[in-house]
């Protein structure tokens, strides 16, 4: 007689960022997420005056609770695993050891894996959230790659053959941190430095450039598209309207987007001439709200600064945005739990 394939496993997964929680489930191996459930995270954002620790203990108690509530649904199957993506930094043993959006300042390590394991007597897999997302792109890139998240700040990770490159530590994939603009009032980074590339090139710094540009050239932001939106007030000017000018070709728009992205091609020409990776894929808010504007823009600047042996037409064909929904980190921390689940002997997965 024929034996039964064993059926798919399901896991529940979850992403924890700074405004938002997610919990939802994925069969292993599928790459569609269902029955996610999203709450405001009880962190940083929410109870700004509480001190670290207290907000720790409280991001720490809703993520056990929320992801119970999801194992307990009626009508689901049992999951066999829980994988959760999380937005700080960790050790290769599964230990956060920062959570700037989640806690603000230092707080005590935190074991998660090892925490959520105890209460909820299942394997627990947890990664960081750029981590979670290059994952999604494992199984459909066919060379190593670096992914890239663009919103209010900056993160990178390269994965390749199988893994992300980074040290067991937790250091790796800070490229957002590195410093690009040396001058003492430089735009601050949300680390709490300044002039780091996440400072400079994010929607965040981006921002920040073309309300200096205005201030600074009145003329020219009176007759661009971003005068009437702002009222005339550069300080006025919003993230939305910003990229819409940008998207509609409007010269002042262009030019300041395009200053902000100048070191982040540069940070694009350091990985390639350093490391040889070819395929940079961009996600995160503010690129993808761009979408092809970022592209060409960034694409101009890469050109322009050189990647040495690669003529421009191989230059261009370097970069590449992710897919345009909010689910990266909950389908990447799927596929990582999924290809763990092969490995049993890990319960923490490599930051
Ligand atoms: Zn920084």
């Amino acid at each position: 007689m024929m034996a039964l394939a064993p059926a798919p496993c399901d896991l529940v997964v979850a992403d924890i960022g700074g405004t938002t929680l997610r919990v939802g489930r994925i069969r292993a191996g599928m790459s569609d997420v269902h029955d996610v459930q999203r709450v405001r995270t009880d962190g940083l954002g929410r109870y700004g005056t509480l001190a670290p620790q207290l907000l720790q203990d409280r991001v720490m108690e809703q993520l056990t609770r929320e992801i119970a509530a999801q194992l307990a649904r009626p009508g689901q199957p049992p999951a066999q695993a829980v994988a959760v993506s999380f937005a700080g930094p960790m050790t290769s043993d599964g230990v956060v050891i920062a959570g700037p959006t989640l806690w603000g300042g230092p707080a005590a390590p935190l074991p998660v894996a090892d925490v959520l394991a105890g209460h909820l007597g299942l394997p627990v897999f947890v990664a960081n959230d750029v981590t979670a997302a290059a994952w999604r792109y494992a199984s459909v890139e066919s060379e190593p790659f670096c992914l890239t998240t663009v919103s209010s700040g900056i993160g990178n990770k390269v994965f390749r053959h199988g893994e992300i490159i980074s040290n067991e530590h937790g250091y790796g994939g800070e490229i957002g941190h590195w410093l690009v603009d040396p001058a003492e009032d430089a735009a601050p980074c949300e680390c709490g430095g300044r002039g780091h590339l996440g400072a400079i090139a994010s929607g965040r710094g981006a921002l920040f450039a073309v309300r200096a540009a205005a201030s600074a050239d009145t003329d020219a932001f009176a007759s661009s598209a971003l005068a009437g939106p702002s009222g005339g007030v550069p300080g006025a000017i919003t993230n939305e309207a910003f990229v819409a000018a940008a998207r509609a070709n409007d010269t002042f728009a262009r030019e300041s987007l395009r200053r902000s992205l100048r070191p982040l091609a540069s940070a694009v020409s350091l990985l390639f001439t350093a490391i040889g990776v070819r395929r940079y894929l961009f996600v995160g808010g503010f690129a993808l709200a761009l979408g092809d504007t970022f592209l060409t823009l960034l694409g101009d600047e890469l050109v322009r600064i050189g990647c040495f042996g690669l003529d421009e037409c191989a230059t261009r064909a370097m970069l590449a945005l992710g897919e345009n929904d909010d689910d990266h980190c909950l389908i990447g921390i799927g596929q990582l739990a999924a290809a763990r689940l092969d490995t049993p002997q890990a319960i923490e997965a490599p930051a």
